[in-house]
């Protein structure tokens, strides 16, 4: 048995997630979503795909990135 680091659920199958130097426990992954996706810089949506990275910032899409200033990025598809 675990328990949430997010809310607190007490569940059988839940599971640890590790990222750099931290680390959670998580019943969900909506939960774990919360506790570990980054923000976009430009449209501050929760960013669950693989983003883009700019200088030090995250974004949920090159669309996001040109609106910040970025230049030089593309989705990749
Ligand atoms: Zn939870
Ligand atoms: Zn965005």
């Amino acid at each position: 048995m675990a328990i949430c680091d997010v809310c607190g659920n007490d569940y059988d199958k839940a599971f640890r997630l590790t990222q750099g130097g931290r680390s959670g426990t998580f019943d969900s992954f909506e939960c774990a979503i919360h506790a570990f996706a980054p923000r976009c810089a430009h449209c501050e949506c929760r960013i669950v795909g693989h983003g883009t990275e700019a200088d030090g910032r995250m974004y949920c899409c090159a669309h996001c990135a040109r609106h910040a200033g970025v230049e030089g990025v593309a989705d990749r598809v």
